[in-house]
């Protein structure tokens, strides 16, 4: 039965009361009211196959994880100041999957903050401001991450770079600067030229910050051994590596828990978000001793929410669900069930320009024409409403909006990709033509 406001009061109350600024999805927006697993469903009860929510990573409402913080929740709320339990026991379950020596974790509320921090600790442990980023990449909503990333500073509204930003170009072996799988060196030759003109003008870079894989750039997989020359080079300099794992870390590249490992690095300081909590707001900033130690100024860290016992707690039971469930391994198999079926609809369908991404972090790039690649942009929106109306929710990616990402709760099976597979070739065999 219908439930609530109707879907018009709403959107005419979010016109009185909210921001222009807050966008929603689909030209006929949808009220979703309840999720459960890989499922969203709508106030008449109708079910959606959600590809888009990475966050609820081990499926909406999983029973074990709000039992766990209701549980907490009915018993003790409060900051870091008292001895208790689940800071602990969760800050060692959590750096137990973190390679040495990376050891240390400070417990946060959002990306954004985490991204802030470790921007603050860097400066710490290095006397330096000034930041290498990479084009296209976004970090977060605060006005030092808003200043890291590209996607908002060159984008609408933007005031471009920060006179101590410093922006690399994306690797992005598809349809960057330097195209195909062997680039790696010329994109960290690029960057070379940078920390070189840097020293030409008495200045070194503080931090690289970079997405172990690039999410709102267009769900792009960097070329092997890129990050390894890049950090050996502002390692060089002594400056520090950050690795934004917000939106790919905790096994959804599966074939690793986070997503550094794909590239055979140990970055200096790591960032967690988005899926840590399952929903619940909560991120972290993992690091070494040596820049924790380079953090004790004499001014005190104090974060109100951070680290609370029922944070703790969901932390925990997300990732009890993980190992329990296997939900790695699953993204593994699942990602490369997608990925084989995809290449045989690419054989068939030459708007499918590549084909790319890890586990369940995958992106389909769609071109009007493969020899030009030219972004079939109106055909990725059309594409987008059509798997809406077949009640599968997937958004788009990519400066130009032409990379369908799909980035679905971990709990996403062989039998949610293949409706998936299933509408999917559906909507490309009635395509209609459209101009771009
Ligand atoms: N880093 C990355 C890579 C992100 O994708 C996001 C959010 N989209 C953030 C940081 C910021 O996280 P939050 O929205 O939780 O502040």
């Amino acid at each position: 039965a219908p439930q609530g406001r109707d879907k018009a009061s709403i959107q005419a109350m979010r016109q009185q009361h909210f921001s222009k600024t807050l966008s929603l999805s689909y030209r006929e927006p949808l009220k979703i009211v309840r999720g459960q697993g890989a499922y969203l469903f709508d106030e008449q009860g109708r079910d959606y196959l959600d590809m888009v929510n990475n966050v609820c990573h081990v499926g909406h409402c999983h029973p074990h994880v709000v039992a766990a913080g209701q549980r907490q929740m009915a018993s003790l709320n409060t900051n870091t100041r008292y001895l208790h339990d689940n800071l602990v026991d969760y800050g060692q379950r959590l750096l137990a999957t973190f390679p040495d020596p990376l050891s240390v974790c400070f417990f946060v509320n959002s990306g954004s903050e985490a991204n802030e921090l470790a921007f603050r600790m860097a400066r710490c442990a290095t006397g330096r401001r000034d930041l290498l980023v990479v084009d296209g990449a976004y970090h977060g909503n605060t006005n030092a991450c808003i200043e890291a990333s590209s996607y908002k500073f060159d984008g609408p509204g933007g005031e471009g770079a920060a006179s101590h930003i410093h922006k690399v170009p994306l690797p992005y072996p598809y349809r960057g600067l330097y195209q195909g799988a062997n680039t790696a060196s010329a994109y960290a030759q690029d960057l070379r030229g940078v920390v070189e003109g840097l020293e030409w003008r008495n200045t070194l870079p503080g931090a690289f910050i970079c997405e172990s894989l690039q999410g709102v750039a267009g769900q792009i997989v960097m070329p092997e051994g890129y990050l390894q020359q890049v950090y050996n080079t502002v390692r060089k300099t002594g400056g520090v590596c950050i690795a934004d794992e917000v939106q790919v870390g905790f096994g959804r590249v599966g074939q690793s828990m986070w997503g550094f490992q794909t590239q055979q690095v140990v970055p200096d300081i790591v960032t967690l978000g988005k899926p840590i909590g399952n929903g619940h707001p909560m991120a972290a900033v993992v690091t070494t001793p040596a820049i924790a130690d380079a953090f004790v100024t004499g001014m005190e860290y104090f974060n109100t929410f951070g680290g609370n016992p029922v944070s703790c707690a969901i932390g925990m039971a997300v990732l009890e669900v993980l190992e329990q469930e296997q939900l790695v391994s699953g993204a593994q198999k699942t990602g490369d069930y997608l990925k084989q079926h995809l290449a045989a609809l690419a054989r068939e369908y030459a708007c499918i320009g590549d084909i790319r991404g890890m586990g369940l972090f995958l992106g389909v790039e769609l071109v009007s024409d493969p020899s030009t690649k030219s972004p079939a942009t109106a055909q990725t929106a059309w594409l987008i409403e059509f798997f809406k109306s077949h009640r599968i929710l997937l958004s788009s990616e990519g400066p130009d909006a032409n990379v369908l990402k799909i980035k679905p709760p971990m709990v996403f099976g062989q039998r949610e990709a293949d409706r998936f597979l299933d509408i999917f070739k559906q909507g490309l065999a009635t395509m209609p033509a459209l101009a771009n």
